[in-house]
Formats: C-alpha cells, structure tokens, sequence
C-alpha cells in the first residue's frame, strides 16, 4: 500500500551510500545525511568476495571497482610459522570470466567510487548531519534534523554501523556492541609479485594475512587476544604490532621488521552485535553493521550490508502493504547474516581457545558455498 518515492538514509558508509545508488536507480529520490563533516575513513583496505563483486556488477559498478582495486581468483592457506602453503582454495566469479572472483581494495578508493556514483545518480548528501528526532504515523515519517531543518519521508533507512543512533531509537538500549575478546592489526605495504591472491596465515596466537590492494600495495593482518581490551598508546602500535607478530616465520615474519611508523598502523578491537528480527518498525529500517556486525574473520561485513542495500531497493518497489515488502526484505536477510555473524565470531572463539581441531579451511569452503546462493 503505497508508493515509496521518497527515503533519508542514515549514514554514508558503505552499507549507505549502497543503499541510495540502488535506490536512485530505482528512481526514488533518495536524501543522505552522514554524522561526520568530511569523508574520511579509517585506513588500509577491504576484501569484497565474489558475492559482492556479482550486486556489484547488478549497480554498474563493477567495472569502476576493478580499476579501483585489485581483482583476484584464489586463497591460499599457510603455515604461519613456516609460511608454507596448505591449500589454495580457487576463486569462482559469480558474473562471468570478465570478473575476477575476488577484489581487494583501499577503503578510501572504495568510498571515493561509492560517494561519487551515489550523488551522480542524484542523491542528495549532507555531511557533518545528523537525525535528532523521528516520528512517524500510518503515511511517513518525520525527520527533525540536528541543524534544525525538517524533512517527511515515506521510508527512513538506518545505516548508521555499529554504534547506530537510529537503533536505540527503534530499540532502546536492548543491543548494545560486544567486545569478543580479539583485536586486529594493520599496516600498508608495496605489493611483491607473489602476493596477487588473498593469502592467510595461520599462527599459534592468530592469523595474518596479506591482501592485494592495488599494483603497488597490499595489507597485511594480524588477529591477537586482548583480553580487557587494553588502550593502546598511538606512538606505541608499531612495536605492539610486531610482539603480535613474533611467531610468524616467512614472508609475514619478514615484513613484520618492517613495522616501524606506528602512526600507519591501524589497530582496531573487535565488537559484534546481532539484533532479533524483525530490523524495522513501521517506517524504518535498519540495515549493515546497525544490525549485524560481525567480526572480520570470514571478510563479509561489507559484503553483507551491501546486500542488505540492494535487496532492500528491490523489495521496497514490490507488492504489498509496506509492512509485507519489509517482511520480504527481513526473509531474504536474517538466516544468511546470521549465518556470517555467528560463523565469524566462532571462528575467532576457536582461534582464543587455540583449537587445533577447529577446521577453518572447511568454514572458508561453507561460507563460499552459502555466500555464492542468489540473494
Ligand atoms: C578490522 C575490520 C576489517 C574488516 N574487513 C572487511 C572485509 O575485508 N570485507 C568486508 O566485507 N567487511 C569487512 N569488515 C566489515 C565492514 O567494515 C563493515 O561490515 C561495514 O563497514 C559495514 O558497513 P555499514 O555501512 O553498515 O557501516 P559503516 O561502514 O560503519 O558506516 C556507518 C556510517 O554511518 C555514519 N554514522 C554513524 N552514526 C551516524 C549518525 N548518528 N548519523 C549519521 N551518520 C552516522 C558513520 O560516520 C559511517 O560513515 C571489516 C571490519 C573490521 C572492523
């Protein structure tokens, strides 16, 4: 019941700026408002699997993405301490062989192509803005923003990530974001010619990996247990990093001295949180990291609020009261989000509890499998 031809998305992250590209090609007007008043984003870089690369291609993106980032087929698995090779799982694109499986890229390059398509397309972005207030009845929803302004809409889509605002408004404060216990490091380095698949090493203490960004650059990784989530003096991360990094031999082991300027280190504790559904009420709805933040193990946090954003603009111009297109949406989402949140977080448990039985290579295959269904 009802046409959707007007929507506020909260939030410019990547879940959102996903969300108002596939919505404006929809042809619904699409307002976007991000808290922070210049686009920045936090270093290094992002895997995007096959699944991505294929709602990629579906938002005409995937050729800019590939110019932007580094396409790859496989994974190779590796002895941490050794950094011999176990396995190398092979890479399958979901589009056709003018894809690659895989594309590794810099955050920022990932933000600049996203941000870029989203306002060509017509969506209207206001930086350094926020939502201060919502109300909402049978027909829309009113928006009180934080300079003051107004807006109505017939949809409000939450993309607020982690630590969403517009979640506690929907849910009080039922969910908030959990500490799992691990922490992860990373650092930029050039590129060796070896390095053109995703390549992940497993250690005593945790995994490293090594990740193809672009020509001349890659990341490199590091899990490590910290207990009570310590503060980590900035000036200090580089030495920090390669305590976490003593145990790896090979080419992480050799890298690891190379670890000096500690300002490049980007060091993050991991949080997660998984809210029960439904993600909406009434008109609004929440989508990526707001609901769903998983830990980075399996890499398809992104993956999986960039295909919250497209399904959302598919369901929401089907038939069917509102509710019905939500609960659509809702259908197509849960198991499979539920499945990474659950799968990452266990695979980081096992890592903590060093368990030597836990099969990862097996997880990794799972996921693939899972992950390459249509959505
Ligand atoms: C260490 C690490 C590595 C990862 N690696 C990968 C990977 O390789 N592949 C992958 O697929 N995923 C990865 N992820 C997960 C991925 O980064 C997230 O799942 C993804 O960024 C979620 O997107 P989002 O748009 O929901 O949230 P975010 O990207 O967090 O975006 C939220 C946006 O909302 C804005 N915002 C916040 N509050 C407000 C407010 N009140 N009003 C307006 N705007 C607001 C924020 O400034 C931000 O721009 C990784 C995560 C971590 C922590």
């Amino acid at each position: 019941m009802g046409q959707v031809s007007k929507v506020l998305v909260v939030g410019g992250g990547i879940g959102g700026l996903c969300a108002a590209i596939a919505l404006r090609r929809q042809g619904i007007g699409v307002d976007l408002v991000e808290l922070k008043s210049e686009w920045t984003v936090y270093g290094v870089g992002i895997i995007q699997q096959a699944n991505v690369v294929r709602e990629m291609a579906r938002l005409g993106l995937a050729d800019d993405y590939l110019k932007a980032g580094f396409g790859f087929s496989d994974v190779g698995i590796y002895d941490g301490a050794t950094g011999t090779r176990l396995v190398r799982i092979p890479g399958k694109s979901l589009v056709g062989d003018q894809y690659p499986a895989n594309i590794g890229m810099s955050r920022l390059a990932l933000h600049e192509l996203l941000s870029r398509r989203a306002m060509e397309l017509g969506a209207k972005v206001t930086l350094g803005m926020s939502v201060e207030s919502l109300g909402q009845d049978a027909q829309g929803v009113d928006v009180r923003f934080t300079d003051g302004s107004a807006g109505r809409y017939d949809l409000v889509i939450g993309a607020d990530g982690l630590f969403s605002r517009m979640r506690g408004m929907l849910f009080g404060d039922t969910y908030t974001p959990r500490f799992t216990g691990q922490a992860v490091w990373r650092y930029n380095f050039p590129r060796p010619a070896e390095i053109d698949h995703l390549a992940h090493f497993q250690g005593e203490h945790g995994n490293a990996g090594l990740v193809p960004l672009a020509d001349d650059l890659m990341y490199m990784y590091v899990t490590s247990h910290e207990p009570d989530n310590p503060y980590m003096e900035q000036a200090e991360l580089a030495g920090r990093m390669r305590e976490r990094l003593a145990g790896f031999g090979g080419l992480v082991g050799k890298l690891a001295e190379q670890i000096t300027d500690s300002r490049q280190v980007v060091y993050k504790p991991m949080e997660v949180i998984f809210v029960a559904e439904p993600w909406f009420r009434g008109r609004v709805v929440l989508i990526g990291d707001a609901v769903h933040a998983a830990t980075p193990h399996l890499g398809q946090g992104a993956g999986m609020a960039i295909e919250d954003a497209v399904v959302l603009s598919e369901e929401i111009i089907g038939e069917g009261t509102l509710e019905e297109r939500l609960q659509r949406f809702m259908a197509r989402r849960f198991e499979r989000c539920r499945f990474i949140a659950e799968s990452s977080i266990m695979a980081g448990d096992k890592e903590m509890e060093r368990d030597h039985s836990f099969d990862r290579i097996g997880l990794v295959k799972k996921m693939l499998e899972v992950t390459a269904q249509p959505i």
